[in-house]
């Protein structure tokens, strides 16, 4: 049977403790025993199925976690209290100082500072590459290369990573291949595909309220538990770890995923189509001539779509920014970071979300400073939306007469 992650998460049985259709929320952060001995079989991770205190596993995390790595068909997974909680947390379990990253040039701008202006604390040093061409990265790796890091799909420009082919290169060299697929939930299944661990901002589309900031490693058995371990483990050691409260919500929202992604997906590919009508510069990977748009194909599963971002070029961060504002009075969305809201959300990168990569960089990356990003919502008419994105194109003179005729 084809590997479905929806399905996955619809056949799990996870119910309270008195039967209650939801589980039970563990609201402790520390665990009684009966038996001391019991307490110190658990302190060295072998007694199974108990709970010893909340920074290393507690009930409510851990459902949460087993519905993600069967989203993922992974062996385990651990939920972080961001995003970049996940993303640290992994890359420091697994290099020491003196290693050496690969790191695709775009990514979203915090993980970009802390490759960059971060890890030389610990002597750690990081290659920034263009992720699309496989013979930098292969170019790019030393003895000392511990880790190739990407984004599925990468934040902003919407480049996509061809995870099987960088699998296959590191499993070569024997490396660890790092995917952040906090874009592409569903749509993309990094493990399937050949990663080795896979994290997440749950921030964005898995919790997809704006309500908490959450994150998520997915991975095997020995990952997960190295990374807890009470006495070498990264996430036992600086404690990053969510609160049980938040997983119990995030796993209530995780059950519809599916069905958001699907229209987060449907609503993106509508407004990308009529932008590229209208003749404006726009990336979006479901579209034919984005120079991914086949490899995402092949790698996606079927039924979510190309996803919920779009990027246009409007050349300058003046343009962009008076857009964005008529944007958001014509009722739009809102002008604001982040994505997977069930509003549409729209920023301008280069000064925002990937302000912390330096200008140098942002012109090698091709990442004009009149981007605007898109996180397309979950609106239910979206030819209204586009009827007054395209006011606002209008009113600024940004479309020709021609092109409004035909569109
Ligand atoms: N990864 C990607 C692709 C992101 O876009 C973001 C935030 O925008 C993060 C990670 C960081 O997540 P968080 O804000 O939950 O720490």
């Amino acid at each position: 049977m084809k590997f479905d992650p929806a399905t996955r998460i619809q056949t799990l049985k996870q119910f309270g403790e008195f039967g209650g259709v939801n589980p039970s929320i563990t609201d402790s952060s520390t665990f009684t025993f009966l038996e001391a001995n019991t307490m110190e079989d658990t302190f060295h991770g072998e007694a199974e199925g108990c709970f010893l205190y909340s920074r290393h596993w507690n009930p409510s995390n851990k459902y949460l976690c087993d519905a993600l790595s069967a989203m993922e068909g992974t062996e385990s997974a651990w939920v972080t209290g961001s995003g970049m909680a996940a993303i640290t947390t992994a890359i420091l379990e697994i290099c020491n100082s003196g290693d050496h990253i690969i790191s695709s040039m775009t990514t979203y701008g915090g993980t970009f500072a802390f490759l960059k202006n971060y890890l030389p604390k610990f002597n750690i040093e990081v290659t920034f590459v263009d992720i699309t061409d496989l013979d930098a990265v292969k170019q790019a790796i030393k003895s000392n290369t511990k880790l190739v890091y990407t984004e599925s799909v990468t934040n902003p420009l919407l480049q996509v990573s061809d995870i099987p082919e960088l699998s296959r290169i590191t499993r070569e060299h024997d490396l660890q291949l790092v995917v952040d697929n906090t874009f592409t939930p569903m749509i993309i299944s990094p493990a399937q595909l050949g990663a080795d661990i896979v994290v997440y901002s749950m921030t964005k589309f898995i919790n997809g309220k704006n309500d908490c900031v959450a994150g998520a490693i997915c991975a095997s058995n020995d990952f997960i538990n190295a990374m807890i371990d009470v006495n070498n483990g990264t996430a036992m050691l600086l404690g990053p770890v969510l609160d049980p409260l938040r997983s119990s919500s995030i796993l209530k929202n995780l059950h519809t995923l599916h069905i958001r992604m699907k229209q987060h997906s449907s609503n993106a590919l509508f407004l990308a189509r009529k932008f590229k009508g209208l003749g404006l510069k726009v990336k979006y990977p479901g579209l034919d001539e984005h120079p991914e748009h086949e490899l995402l194909k092949r790698q996606m599963n079927q039924g979510y779509g190309y996803g919920g971002l779009i990027a246009i070029d409007l050349d300058s961060a003046e343009i962009a920014n008076t857009f964005m504002e008529k944007m958001e009075l014509e009722d739009v969305g809102y002008l604001a970071v982040s994505l997977g809201y069930f509003k549409t959300l729209f920023s301008c990168s280069g000064k925002s979300t990937s302000s912390e990569v330096p200008e140098e960089f942002q012109q090698k990356m091709g990442l004009s400073e009149g981007l605007v990003r898109f996180s397309v919502g979950l609106d239910n008419d979206i030819e209204y939306s586009f009827e007054r994105i395209k006011k606002c194109l209008n009113e600024m003179n940004l479309i020709d007469e021609e092109k409004l005729q035909q569109i």
